[in-house]
């Protein structure tokens, strides 16, 4: 029998993930919630998923749509065994989920603390197995753990320095901004660095963070003192051997985060979403024992195979990490790295 979930919040993270739940033959969505009839609920419902209300108060403009919603989130949690939380930071529905009992996954917009369990599928996959509540960290944080935990256990790591270059909005988003200009982020850390270490707790790291007038993808410029030495050579072979990491080339004419979307759009997968944290190539360099990398974001799609993934382990359908991972990217299209 499949895992039946729940995705409360239909938006850019929601929509992503009912998709992907969607290509899965061991989970199905059993419904999806909106607080609004917007172009999404219809698509939603055009889409072949059940629309629910977020509660009794959101009903009444769906019916003066002349959409007829299943029912609301309430209803839609009895019938669910794992409810995936798309709504915006601290929207506040963990009591409702303990009241349903049903097992509960949040997005980075969250803090640490409301499941005391931040997850990363190659990085800490074990802990989530039978877990009731756990936290996907942001799409920085969880483009940094892809790429810095094997580093980790290879190398060990002595310190690390990332330079978060942020995309001002999501493409759709015309409320937000820098249009034009470069806001820095005055605290360091940036929450990023602390993000990482909620599943990455004895990594020292350090970010600092920028906001630029781009709504396509994140990019990050990291140094990483290791542990022991190693040759750039060496740690793109580790990084072939980790999961959902792609590797372009400027080279060959990637040379901005415009020509990897470019890409990403050649790759015809749905919304041409990158899943893959992408590193440059012909980038990486080592001096001594310090490594330099660029790597890029697709801020919309990299936590989706994530949720997939945590949803496996929190049932225990699978407790194979390996296994998990590679069953994912085979169903998304990603290149499985074992
Ligand atoms: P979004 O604004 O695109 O979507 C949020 C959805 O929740 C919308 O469909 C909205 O209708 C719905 N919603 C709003 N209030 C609600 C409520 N009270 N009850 C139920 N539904 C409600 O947001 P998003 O970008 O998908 O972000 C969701 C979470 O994912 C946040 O924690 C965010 O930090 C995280 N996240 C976002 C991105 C990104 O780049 N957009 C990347 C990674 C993680």
């Amino acid at each position: 029998m499949k895992v039946r979930i729940a995705i409360n919040g239909y938006g850019t993270v929601g929509k992503r993930v009912a998709d992907a739940v969607s290509a899965q033959d061991d989970m199905e969505v059993a419904g999806v919630t909106k607080t609004r009839p917007t172009y999404e609920a219809r698509m939603a419902l055009d889409r072949g998923y059940r629309l629910y209300a977020a509660s009794e108060k959101h009903l009444a403009s769906f019916r003066a749509a002349g959409i007829d919603p299943s029912g609301t989130l309430e209803d839609l949690l009895q019938e669910v065994d794992v409810v995936v939380d798309g709504t915006p930071k601290r929207s506040g529905y963990k009591a409702s989920y303990e009241k349903a009992a049903v097992k509960a996954i949040w997005q980075g917009g969250e803090e640490h603390s409301l499941t005391n369990l931040s997850f990363n599928a190659y990085a800490n996959y074990e802990e989530g197995l039978g877990a009731d509540y756990l936290r996907v960290p942001s799409c920085n944080s969880t483009g940094l753990i892809r790429t810095l935990y094997p580093l980790l256990v290879e190398y060990d790591i002595e310190e690390v320095l990332a330079v978060m270059v942020r995309r001002a909005a999501d493409p759709w988003d015309t409320k937000r901004g820098p249009i034009n200009a470069i806001e820095p982020v005055l605290k360091i850390p940036s929450h990023h660095g602390p993000d990482v270490q909620s599943v990455l707790p004895d990594l020292r790291i350090r970010t600092i963070a920028v906001k630029v007038p781009t709504t396509i993808m994140h990019l990050h410029a990291v140094t990483v003192r290791m542990g022991s030495k190693a040759t750039a050579e060496e740690v793109v072979e580790l990084w072939r051997r980790t999961p959902r990491i792609r590797f372009v080339q400027e080279g060959e004419g990637i040379a901005s985060t415009a020509q990897v979307m470019e890409m990403a759009r050649d790759l015809q997968r749905p919304r041409s979403d990158l899943y893959e944290i992408v590193i440059w190539e012909d980038g990486v360099q080592v001096s001594d024992k310090t490594l330099y990398y660029f790597q890029a974001v697709h801020q919309e799609a990299d936590v989706v195979p994530e949720n997939v993934d945590a949803i496996r382990t929190m049932m225990e359908i699978e407790a194979d990490k390996k296994v998990g991972i590679r069953k994912t990217d085979l169903s998304l299209g990603i290149p499985t790295a074992f």
